[in-house]
């Protein structure tokens, strides 16, 4: 036994060793690229000639009228470009100062990989506010550096503030911090911000829960839910961060466990479980390793209002706002190309004409959505 023990721990060193390795070896990769890439953008510019940068632009769904009458027609893909930016100093619009702001960013991004140091996107902005004017123009030369360099925003050392929660049958380590979540179940725990610097994990959940908001999850971690569940709960308290979709990715992956996730009947919820599946616009180039398509969809469905009997002061009316984007996400062409029955739920929501929240579950009984409603669906298969 303490001989298994010891190789055991020893594969497990070697694994961490080789992952530290890689690590490396991506750094200074990635320095290489850029240098050559600053010193080809002098060399130009000393030439007397005006550099230009050709970059590949990604899109995982279109949404039009179009795409959803014909979805197999249209270009969208998670892993390929659908056309291609080019990016010059010399232009007057707005991709000349996009040019400008990406040699800027990752001049901090060379220096972060040179001194092994990390920072947030937020942190960038306020090193030149005047030059980047916004934080959503920082982001987008993030975007742009990641597939310059087919790389991810962690492989150049800018890392998100994580928000999500994790508690139930799991434990891991991260860098050199116990998680163990397994020790008390019902406890909340950050979900870390990156899953680079997890280890050992160990888990006996049959299956992950993911819930849209805080609320519900400390509904459950009130009712002891895993306590009398062998699972893992998990949420992105509203729309899911990166380190929460890598996390979720992550456990599906090593765990080989399946994923359920629990969001309101509105547009809105709807949204956030498509960013589960099938990943944002914003991050599309990124998509592809970030979204869980095996993800199913547990509800709240349209038609669970009246199969629960729920009151109708639970209910309301969709606005013209939801109503807007509901038939804005029913065009999305994912929808009609991989996810068939998750378009039909929303086409009945719409129909009716009515969302509700998941806490309406509980308008008979406080646990009822933690004693009867999740248990029952996983059991008896009711989901999508
Ligand atoms: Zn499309």
């Amino acid at each position: 036994m303490a001989g298994r023990g010891k190789r055991r721990r020893a594969t497990v060193l070697d694994d961490d060793e080789r992952r530290g390795r890689r690590r490396l070896e991506e750094s200074a990769l990635l320095l290489h690229k850029i240098k050559g890439l600053v010193g080809w953008v002098v060399a130009e510019l000393s030439a007397g000639r005006s550099p230009s940068l050709a970059l590949h632009r990604y899109q995982n769904y279109c949404a039009s009228a179009a795409a959803a009458a014909s979805p197999s027609t249209c270009a969208c893909s998670y892993d390929a470009p659908v056309g291609t930016d080019v990016l010059s100093l010399l232009r007057k619009e707005f991709h000349a100062s996009r040019l400008n702001v990406l040699l800027r960013v990752l001049l901090v991004v060379q220096q972060l990989l040179q001194e092994n140091k990390h920072c947030s996107k937020r942190d960038i902005y306020y090193m030149y506010p005047s030059m980047f004017v916004e934080q959503a123009i920082v982001d987008r030369a993030i975007n742009d550096i990641c597939i310059l360099f087919k790389c991810s925003r962690h492989n150049l050392n800018v890392v998100p503030v994580a928000k999500g929660l994790v508690m139930g049958w799991i434990r891991f380590v991260e860098g050199e911090k116990k998680v163990y979540c397994i020790t008390n179940v019902n406890t909340a725990f950050p979900i870390p911000v990156s899953i680079e610097a997890i280890k050992d994990v160990v888990s006996v959940a049959h299956y992950i829960l993911v819930v849209e908001k805080e609320a519900v999850f400390q509904r459950l971690a009130n009712d002891k839910f895993c306590k009398k569940n062998r699972c893992i709960v998990i949420t992105g308290r509203g729309y899911p961060d990166i380190p929460t979709r890598r996390f979720l990715r992550y456990l599906v992956e090593q765990l080989r466990l399946p994923a359920y996730c629990l969001v309101d009947s509105d547009p809105y919820g709807f949204d956030i479980l498509a960013t589960y599946k099938f990943g944002s616009m914003q991050m599309a180039y990124d998509a592809n390793v970030l979204r869980v398509p095996e993800i199913r969809w547990l509800g709240v469905f349209t038609s669970d209002f009246e199969e629960y009997c729920l009151p109708d002061c639970c209910q309301l009316p969709l606005s013209s706002e939801d109503t807007r984007k509901l038939e804005g996400i029913l065009t999305r062409c994912y929808l009609h190309r991989e996810a068939p029955e998750w378009r039909l739920k929303l086409e009945e929501m719409l129909e009716k004409g009515v969302k509700f929240e998941i806490e309406a579950l509980s308008s008979s009984s406080i646990s009822f959505l933690s004693q009867e409603y999740i248990p029952q669906k996983i059991k008896l298969g009711r989901y999508i």
